[in-house]
């Protein structure tokens, strides 16, 4: 994404009528985005917001009202419809939803702000629900904290009730110089901006690792995450400049601060373009040691940029995000053809799919997923295996797609050995299932598992002997060694991946791969770091993969990185028990 101009339709840079602050968060993406604030809720929640004309208030208040009434009718409908067997589960979920739409508090606020500061309905609606997520978040209660996803999709509908009677719900122009700032964004929000061009995004919340700062990351824009109440302090369309880099907002910055930043923004795009020369040169160490660069993707979209950064394969395909922001499941044949595009489409080089890591983070629209501690609950693997169906759907989708391509099925979160037995005999099932109707596959996919769970690093005999491959998942290696919520940005300080723990737990699994003999990459944001590819190609690693925005970074660094070398100091590394000597030994590393 080439530089963002300031559009000349939009409000002039200065004289900003704002003070200038600066606001610290967490970078999650390089590089630095100048343009006006757009505050949204969620991209799901996304709503125009404008006054309305003085004297059509209480018109603007019969839309919310026959908004919420239509709802109403359509909940009741729904519960009536319920059948006699079906979990009660369900018509207690309509009963709440029913009871949080009949509540005062979602109708009485709106309204007081359409009447008072003539906000548009939607907006007043989005406003009042974000005040009441804000004290669901504060609640100690586990089961009533999760509520706050009902009022979400109750007020959802709301909104999508009065979609056909809205008056202007323009998206705002020029989307490249505009930064979205939110409180927080779900997974499922973010892979919605791919189809947007903004020029960067800003959150109150979440960690440097979550899901939704990846998204962030793969859109290869700057993002910053973090900034506790920067929603609250900023307003619509102020003047923002966000470095990615090292996490600093500057709101309402002056001409000169300004000035400098637009240069360095140009300067960052120069470095840019010029590692595209890259592209095609091999990736290997200055004694010629081949290094394999690969690419992660959530959606098929993804390879394109994947290729244009010069991948040599997909090293993680995040496919539960086919599954994110719809209201079914995508069927076999669906699934069938979105891995069949990526496979082909990367001309037989490996295409590494991860079978549906769905639960904490990311969870399907209407699915009870979510666990007294979703990070611990059931998710990828555990979810997959409690649902047969679903996993058999998806292993019959990829093995079709096996035989276009170089495809290989990397398995989630696995802890104990007997869920890569169970895992082998689905997949065997699935062949069955195929090789009896006839449809053809390959028959000799590798089958690898990911390396997250601290338990399954240290017990990897068992798991060697069973798998092809190991990927190591440093993301959730992290949150489960040190015991931090990744997308918890009230321990985001704590994540650290130079834990003496963390950095024992990798080595000794890219150990153990060698000495077995099977293939080991590291697929989590580790691989895509600058600072760390040396320590791990000390450690021994060769394969890496990360999304394709610092593809090209990483391949300058394995060019001028000299394995005996690195060796040397890795291990010192690995023996520091001190953090600042760990560091000290890092920039050592890579000096030079
Ligand atoms: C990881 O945990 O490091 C990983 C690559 O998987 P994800 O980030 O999708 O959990
Ligand atoms: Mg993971």
């Amino acid at each position: 994404m080439g530089k963002p101009e300031l559009s000349q339709n939009l409000p002039p840079v200065t004289p900003r009528l704002g003070a200038s602050f600066t606001l610290h968060g967490a970078g999650v993406s390089g590089g630095i985005a100048i343009g006006y604030a757009h505050l949204i809720s969620s991209a799901r929640l996304e709503v125009a917001h404008y006054e309305v004309a003085v004297g059509d208030g209480e018109a603007e208040i019969d839309r919310l009202d026959a908004a919420i009434e239509q709802v109403r009718g359509e909940l009741i409908g729904l519960h009536a419809a319920v059948p006699q067997d079906a979990p009660a589960e369900m018509a207690a979920f309509l009963d709440l939803h029913l009871m949080i739409l009949n509540d005062s508090t979602l109708s009485v606020v709106p309204r007081e702000l359409i009447r008072n500061r003539r906000w548009n309905a939607e907006w007043a609606l989005v406003h009042q629900m974000e005040m009441l997520v804000q004290r669901f978040d504060e609640i100690e209660n586990t089961y009533l904290r999760e509520r706050k996803g009902d009022v979400q999709q109750v007020v959802e509908r709301v909104l999508k009730a009065m979609l056909g009677s809205a008056h202007t719900p323009a998206p705002p122009a020029h989307e490249e110089n505009i930064i979205v700032v939110a409180h927080d964004f779900s997974p499922a929000d973010m892979i919605l901006f791919k189809q947007h061009q903004f020029a960067g995004f800003v959150t109150d919340l979440g960690g440097v690792t979550s899901h939704t700062a990846i998204v962030a990351r793969s859109l290869n824009l700057p993002a910053i995450v973090g900034l506790h109440h920067a929603r609250q302090m900023i307003r619509e369309s102020e003047l923002l400049i966000a470095d990615g880099t090292i996490g600093v907002l500057i709101v309402n910055p002056d001409r000169q601060v300004l000035a400098e930043y637009q240069l360095r923004q140009s300067q960052f795009e120069l470095e840019r373009q010029k590692l595209k020369r890259l592209r095609t040169t091999p990736a290997a160490t200055l004694e010629g040691v081949p290094v394999e660069l690969q690419a992660n993707i959530e959606l098929p979209s993804d390879v394109e940029q994947a290729l244009d950064a010069g991948a040599m394969g997909v090293g993680l395909f995040r496919t539960e995000f086919l599954f994110l922001n719809r209201d079914d499941l995508p069927g076999e044949d669906e699934q069938f053809e979105a891995y069949r595009q990526v496979v082909q489409a990367m001309n037989g080089m490996p295409v590494t799919i991860r079978t549906l890591d769905l639960g904490a983070d990311k969870a399907i629209t209407g699915a009870q997923l979510v666990g007294p501690n979703p990070a611990l609950g059931l998710r990828a693997i555990r979810f997959c295996l409690a649902e047969p169906q679903i996993f058999l759907t998806q292993l019959r989708a990829i093995l079709r797609a096996s035989r276009y391509g170089n495809v290989r099925l990397l398995v989630p979160m696995v802890a104990h050995a007997h869920e890569i037995d169970q895992v082998l005999h689905y997949v065997a099932l699935a062949q069955d299932m195929l090789a009896h109707t006839g449809v053809p596959f390959d028959s000799s996919v590798p089958v690898g598992g990911m390396i997250e769970i601290p338990a399954a690093a240290l017990a990897l005999n068992a798991f060697v002997k069973k798998l092809d491959f190991l990927s190591i998942g440093t993301n959730d290696l992290i949150q489960y060694t040190l015991a931090i919520d990744r997308t918890d940005d009230a321990v985001a300080h704590l994540y650290d991946p130079l834990h003496p723990a963390v950095l024992y737990l990798i080595a000794h699994t890219i150990r153990s791969a060698v000495k077995a003999g099977i293939q080991v990459a590291v697929c989590g944001e580790m691989a895509g770091e600058v600072q760390l590819t040396r320590l791990l190609l000390g450690m021994g690693l060769r394969q890496f993969s990360m999304h394709p925005a610092q593809l090209l970074a990483i391949k300058q660094q394995v060019l001028r990185s000299s394995i005996p070398q690195v060796e040397v100091l890795a291990q010192r590394i690995l023996r520091s028990e001190d953090s600042e000597r760990t560091r000290q030994l890092l920039d050592k590393l890579n000096d030079s």
